[in-house]
């Protein structure tokens, strides 16, 4: 059963987490609140390719600061992230060749519908799936 945390979590902002032993580790990310990160590491890289959908279309990104990115790109609602660069990207872009319809779009039918069904399942919801990308990134970094 999840308490409210002491302070924030600093890597997802998470409010609710567990004590185990001697510090708290938050419920989203894992991240353990004694183990602060160290402010001279700088913030992990995560790349996600995200799936962004404005009506009847998505776009097929990549990223290295999803919140700031989608921000700036008008759209109805994010379908899905998977952890991945401009590698993974374009051959994203490859395989749904045949529903391009111009720039990163492409229409939400045929095996896009099924990809993204598939990796919403994998991942869960992708802000939390993100949280906890980072959250890993940062025990990497500092381990
Ligand atoms: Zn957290």
């Amino acid at each position: 059963m999840p308490d409210p945390l002491p302070s924030r979590c600093r890597v997802c902002g998470g409010h609710t987490g567990e004590r185990r032993d001697d510090t708290w580790v938050c419920t989203r990310c894992g991240w353990r609140l004694g183990d602060a990160p160290d402010p001279d590491i700088p913030p992990p890289r995560v790349d996600v390719v995200y799936y962004l959908r404005y009506r009847d279309r998505v776009k097929i990104g990549t990223s290295a600061t999803p919140r700031r990115r989608l921000n700036a790109i008008m759209h109805d609602e994010l379908l899905a992230f998977e952890t991945g660069d401009r590698h993974l990207e374009q051959q994203r872009h490859q395989q749904f060749a045949d529903l391009r319809e111009g720039g990163e779009w492409f229409t939400l039918t045929g095996p896009l519908v099924p990809h993204i069904a598939g990796l919403r399942t994998r991942i869960g919801e992708p802000w939390a799936a993100y949280d906890r990308w980072l959250g890993e990134a940062f025990r990497r970094l500092s381990s």
